[in-house]
Formats: C-alpha cells, structure tokens, sequence
C-alpha cells in the first residue's frame, strides 16, 4: 500500500515535470485580465457633474465627495470597495469606469485613497 503511494507520487511527478506551467513569475511576468474584470477606478473629472449619484449607491460607502475648486467629486477608498460596479453603472455621464488594474497592493494605506484629481483617466 506504502510502496503504490510511493510509486503512484513519482508517476504524477515524471507526468508533471515536462508539462507547461500553469503559474506565471507575477509580478515580472503579468497575464491579461478577463474582458469584463472589474478592478481600479479611471476617473474622467471633465464628464463629472458632481451629482453624487456614485456616493449615494456605493454599498460598502468607499465614496465620498469632495470639493474641489467649488464642485464636489468622488474620492474613492479603493480598501473599502468590493469592486461590484455600481458606482460606474449609476454614473450618467460615463465619467466613472473600471479598468482592469488588479495591481493594487500597497502596504499604504494612503494608496488606497484615489483623489478625483489623482485618479487616472
Ligand atoms: S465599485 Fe462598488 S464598492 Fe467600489 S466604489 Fe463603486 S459602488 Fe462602491
Ligand atoms: S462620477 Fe458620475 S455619478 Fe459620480 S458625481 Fe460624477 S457624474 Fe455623478
């Protein structure tokens, strides 16, 4: 029973050691996310119109308003959104969208905060 356990872990090993891997060296070597991956935030502040709709709907309140210049935008804390997309889907001007960033790591926490005038567009 040992020994065909034994021989059984070898076979497997032999059978995998000349298969291509299914890992990648990440974070040297990266894979392009699924069409529709929901990660970071792209923010194009000249569609914004500062209704606030994208606050009112985020269910784990990781957007707040700010005010900048005399309007209020979204400043997003990427630590506390789960990434649903209904921020983006409420938005009526298309000035939210996620992008299919999924590098976020960051052992800041401030890096997780995206200013309206800090986030990508
Ligand atoms: S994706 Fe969802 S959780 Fe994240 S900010 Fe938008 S509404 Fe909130
Ligand atoms: S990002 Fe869109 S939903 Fe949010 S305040 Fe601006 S226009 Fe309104």
């Amino acid at each position: 029973m040992f020994l065909t356990g034994v021989l059984k872990g070898i076979q497997v090993t032999i059978e995998n050691l000349f298969k291509r891997a299914l890992t990648i060296r990440y974070p040297h070597q990266k894979i392009e996310a699924a069409e529709r991956f929901r990660g970071e935030h792209s923010f194009d502040i000249s569609k914004c119109k500062s209704c606030g709709l994208c606050e009112r709907i985020c269910p784990s309140r990781a957007i707040e308003m700010i005010e900048i210049k005399g309007k209020k935008y979204p400043k997003i804390d990427m630590g506390k959104c789960s990434f649903c997309g209904l921020c983006t889907e409420i938005c009526p001007f298309g000035a939210l969208k996620l992008t299919k960033n999924f590098s976020l790591a960051s052992g800041n926490k401030k890096d997780f905060i995206k200013k309206p005038r800090k986030l990508k567009k």
